[in-house]
């Protein structure tokens, strides 16, 4: 491993990473790299489906303006129309591959739900594990391939660039990127792995949160290894909370979601004394865009003081229930509620990453050689505010680009691997004592959820700005002086990534999507209406967000 070459280093194996090394293969060797099995990821627990415009009834036109809308006028247009108009390519490729959709009852047609803020039924499923289902389908596939060499177990820590070559070049304001240092799990022991180009996959950061529906693995890992490889990061105040995940007493690492296709079902959000309270929020009352709902869910309960609301659904019949829903229904039942009988106990999560690492319209970003796709990148397509069941096809169609311009990028480029030195090990033995990073993890998560969460506000973000730089010290600090670990990666990672939210929080002085803060209660396009970034640039300058 540690003397060869690859073409295509890929790192995650969530939609993104898994359909980008299926078509990069038939162009040359790929290398996927995922930090536990092939199956954790985000991916794997996509419930409500894909967006795809498949009905004579609709057009892509509308799927344009649904997501225009809910971007908040912060969306690349033509990101946008690049996803929608590949949807229904993507949706008949998926079933080439062998991916399973639903179809409507004793009919040949796909059966298509409606979810919050789409103007018509156009997301395509698989039951209610439609995440699940891409993830087998797309790994079996991926185990068969004999161009894809697979590392499960496998943790990348940083990127390789000029700042691991022996003699650094003058000019480090486009530095190329060699490969990564990766982190064995099962060996305990890093190697140095080359490749001619990397592709980061790594999904989000939900567990930067306290609540989140993103599984253990969303540390925003990627995002803070381009961010400290130079590459520039835009957008970050945008996180989607989802409004509706099971609110059990006891804390879980990640919290069970209650599709948005439950309330386009026809399922009622209702205070805890059965009221319904959205028709004070929006027109489209349970079923307007998520930012809405959440936020009424987040007033609700601040004004009540009440820890979660409900979702009833149980006055619809109870077969018609569990065979739309089968996975909420078992899952809720494990958890005492029959959803057939009695109403759903609710409270919003972090759920979607909008910012990321910024690319252009082909995944790449501003790093010779590093390209992202899927929830990590930001490529124009969410803006301010991501619409429902779009990510796993912005993920799937900036897959298939990318496969092809970083084909053209390694068949044109020469790229010197001499120099770059092996892992210097700087870390001492010292043994890590859990309650430390248990503590700085936990510290991170609060703050981040009490101040910088689905309503913030100047003084909130003052505080947390403070905090934050003295955590992230002691974090960073941490990692240094004890023996590598994978608690202590991931510490680095959450802290990096929880440090950027909060600048970039305190930074927009408006309210727009997703970002909502109560001392700039309105929305300012003559000054705001810009993507905001920022790059590091190294130990020489202080780097500011623009
Ligand atoms: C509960 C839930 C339900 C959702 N439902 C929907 C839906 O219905 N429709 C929709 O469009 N979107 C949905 N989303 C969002 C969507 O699932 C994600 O945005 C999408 O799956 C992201 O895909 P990805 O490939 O970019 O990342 P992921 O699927 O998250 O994959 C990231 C991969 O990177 C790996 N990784 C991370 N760090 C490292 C590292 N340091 N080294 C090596 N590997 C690493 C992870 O282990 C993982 O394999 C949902 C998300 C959640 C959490």
């Amino acid at each position: 491993m540690e003397n060869k070459v690859y073409d295509y280093l890929v790192i995650g194996s969530g939609a993104a990473g898994l359909y980008f090394s299926i078509l990069a293969s038939e162009r040359g060797k790929v290398l996927l790299m995922t930090k536990n099995s092939l199956k954790d990821s985000n991916t794997y627990y996509a419930q409500g489906g894909i967006a795809a415009v498949d009905r004579e009834s609709d057009s892509f036109e509308e799927h344009i303006k649904d997501t225009l809308t809910a971007g908040d006028e912060l969306c690349n247009p033509k990101a946008v129309e690049i996803i929608v108009n590949e949807g229904p390519d993507i949706i008949h490729d998926l079933i080439k591959r062998g991916v399973k959709f639903t179809k409507d009852e004793g009919k040949e047609e796909y059966s298509l739900h409606r979810e919050g803020g789409h103007s018509e039924s156009r997301v395509f499923h698989f039951k209610d594990i439609t995440g699940k289902e891409l993830i087998r389908a797309l790994t079996k596939s991926v185990k068969e391939n004999k161009n894809i060499t697979i590392f499960e177990n496998m943790m990348s820590v940083d990127l390789l660039t000029e700042h691991q070559k022996i003699r650094q070049p003058e000019d480090e304001k486009n530095p190329t990127c060699y490969g990564v240092y990766a982190y064995d799990l099962k060996r305990n022991k890093i190697h140095k792995i080359l490749s001619k180009s990397t592709i980061l996959a790594t999904g989000g950061s939900g567990q930067v949160y306290l609540h989140t529906s993103n599984p253990a693995v969303a540390t925003g890992d990627g995002l803070a290894m381009a961010y400290r490889a130079g590459a520039t990061i835009s957008n970050l105040e945008f996180y989607q909370f989802h409004p509706t995940t099971l609110y059990t007493e006891k804390e879980k690492e990640s919290s069970f979601l209650i599709s948005e296709a439950v309330r386009g079902f026809g399922a009622e959000l209702k205070t805890k004394d059965g009221k319904k309270f959205m028709q004070k929020y929006h027109p489209l009352k349970s079923l307007a865009p998520r930012d809405i709902v959440a936020r009424a869910i987040d007033t609700e309960m601040k004004k009540r003081g009440e820890d979660h609301v409900y979702l009833d659904v149980s006055n619809f019949p109870a077969k018609k229930i569990i065979n739309s829903f089968p996975n909420i229904y078992h899952k809720c039942l494990e958890e005492g509620i029959d959803i057939t009988k009695e109403m759903i106990p609710v409270v919003p999560a972090a759920h979607y990453q909008c910012g990321g690492i910024e690319t252009d319209l082909h995944g790449k970003t501003d790093i010779k050689g590093l390209y992202a796709i899927g929830e990590v990148a930001q490529n124009g397509v969410h803006g301010a505010n991501r619409l429902a069941s779009n990510s796993l096809l912005d993920a799937l169609v900036f897959a298939k680009i990318s496969s092809v311009s970083v084909q053209k990028y390694i068949s044109k480029n020469m790229i010197d691997f001499t120099g770059i030195k092996e892992w210097e090990y700087y870390h001492t033995e010292r043994p890590l004592e859990k309650v430390v990073v248990s503590y700085l993890r936990n510290t991170i998560k609060r703050l981040v959820s009490e101040f910088v969460g689905i309503v913030r506000s100047d003084e909130r973000l003052k505080i947390a700005q403070k905090m934050i730089d003295l955590i992230t010290w002691q974090a960073r600090d941490y990692y240094m002086q004890t023996k590598l670990s994978k608690e202590t990666i991931e510490l680095r990672n959450i802290a990096d990534v929880a440090s950027l939210m909060v600048r970039f929080a305190s930074f927009r002085k408006e309210s727009r999507g997703l970002h909502y803060n109560i001392t700039h209660p309105h929305k300012d396009n003559e000054n705001w209406q810009k993507n905001t970034r920022i790059r590091n640039t190294g130990r020489r300058s202080k780097s500011d967000i623009k």
